[in-house]
């Protein structure tokens, strides 16, 4: 118990535009997901179910975690991130109350793998609560009429999608990946060069970067095969402390030993032109 944690709607959490090298799977997002989170009758109406659950997988710190959370930002609903495995029924009775709403499950493969590889019988009622809460994750309330598409309850129907993050598809349970469970798979691979031009043209936008650099991001991202997304993060953190450290260097007095706590002094942007 306590270890659910859950994150309501995050004002300034990231959304679509702070993930770069997701083009290629912005309509599949919005069609197949984004969509019905923000309109759960919809399915209803068309009397087709919405996905249960999608499984991120791809290599660690290609975004996987940032998608999940940027789904959840962008179509306005809370995000509910499990971190331990006894509370599952507890997690979605919780969302189902603030409906619609994300299940997150990261390292999905650890709590789901392959039930013949699980010792106890523990982590095997874990995968059976998580295959029959998932089952009921989309409920119609009463029945629907078939001309307005609404509920004769007037209700909304209840939809939680859940998503799990894996580096390991393989290694979760078959019965998760099954049609009605974990449906959709999308990959989040290392990112080709054009996705780094684009992950470092999102990740460097908030840098002040006219400060006398001809900055050429293609070139950064030609020369940096192999990176993933926390790789260009860590990067660009990185070349913003060198520019603090030019910055400090160049208000350092001679004596520092004398000049007591010359860091306190204020500083200026103009001081910094030409550094
Ligand atoms: P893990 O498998 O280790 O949990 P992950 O795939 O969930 O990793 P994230 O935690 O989402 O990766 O990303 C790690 C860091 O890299 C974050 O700070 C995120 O901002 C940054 N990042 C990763 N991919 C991208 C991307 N495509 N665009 C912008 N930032 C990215």
């Amino acid at each position: 118990v306590g270890d659910v944690e859950s994150d309501q709607v995050v004002k300034d959490g990231p959304k679509f535009k702070d993930i770069g090298g997701i083009q290629g799977i912005l309509d599949e997002l919005i069609n197949d997901i984004l969509f019905p989170l923000c309109h759960p009758e919809l399915p209803m109406y068309l009397g087709v179910k919405p996905l249960s659950g999608i499984l991120l997988h791809g290599p660690p710190g290609c975004g996987k975690t940032k998608l999940a959370h940027a789904i959840a930002n962008e179509a306005g609903i809370p995000f509910y991130k499990i971190s331990a495995t006894e509370n599952i029924r507890d997690l979605f009775s919780k969302a189902n109350k603030t409906s619609p709403s994300i299940i997150f499950i990261d390292e999905i493969d650890a709590i789901a793998s392959k039930r013949e590889n699980l010792q106890r019988e523990m982590e095997k009622r874990i995968v059976t609560q998580l295959l029959t809460c998932m089952d009921e994750s989309y409920e119609v309330p009463g029945t629907t009429d078939a001309d307005s598409g609404s509920t004769t309850s007037g209700k909304k129907p209840g939809y939680v999608l859940v998503i799990g993050a894996t580096n390991r598809p393989d290694a979760v349970d078959p019965a998760l990946r099954r049609p009605g469970r974990f449906d959709r798979e999308i990959a989040l691979g290392v990112p080709d060069e054009n996705a780094r031009t684009e992950i470092l043209s999102v990740l460097s936008r908030n840098l002040r970067l006219e400060m006398g650099c001809n900055f050429d991001l293609a070139k950064i991202a030609k020369a940096t095969p192999g990176f993933v997304g926390a790789d260009l993060s860590a990067l660009v953190n990185k070349a913003g402390n060198l520019a603090m450290k030019r910055i400090v260097d160049s208000r350092k007095p001679d004596n520092e030993a004398t000049d007591g706590d010359w860091w306190r002094q204020p500083w200026e942007a103009k001081d910094m032109e030409g550094l």
